[in-house]
């Protein structure tokens, strides 16, 4: 399985396609998933190429894994959340659709349900969301 580089993620790291950015440092770059399964839904992926956990470096997993708990930590706050859940796919049969390895995080409320996939966010509402974790972050 070979990288492609015209993958959905790659032209969003390039600055090619727009994104709701939440966070970058040096290897890795956090936005929001265009549609959230949870209130707060983000992706975390490396800056550099691979399509998942497969054929990814321990520098790049090392890194993602570190700015996950960042941002699982930053959603518990922002969000009131009760817990998290991190999802991570590999190939398509083990349910990846776009090929540039990335770490979800699902801020979890008590008796609350994942929406189902496939579901458009409200672009003003992510925004929204994304203005209110930088400042956040910024503190
Ligand atoms: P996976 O590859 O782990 O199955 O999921 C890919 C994720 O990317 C999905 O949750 C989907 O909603 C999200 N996604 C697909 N296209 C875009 C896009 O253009 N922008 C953003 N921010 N997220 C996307």
């Amino acid at each position: 399985m070979t990288y492609d580089p015209d993958n959905i993620f790659a032209k969003i790291l390039r600055g090619e396609l727009p994104c709701h950015k939440i966070y970058e440092d040096t290897d890795t770059f956090v936005f929001l998933d265009i549609m959230p399964r949870a209130t707060g839904h983000m992706l975390v992926s490396p800056k550099t190429p691979c399509r998942n956990v497969l054929d990814a470096s321990a520098e790049q997993l090392a890194a993602c894994i570190m700015t996950t708990q960042k941002m699982a930590q930053l959603a518990m706050t922002a969000f009131a959340a009760d817990g998290i859940t991190l999802q991570q796919f590999n190939e398509r049969p083990g349910g990846q659709e776009v090929f540039h390895l990335h770490f979800h995080i699902l801020p979890r409320h008590a008796g609350v349900s994942l929406r189902p996939p496939g579901q458009m966010a409200d672009q003003a509402q992510l925004k929204e969301h994304a203005e209110m974790l930088r400042a956040l972050l910024a503190k």
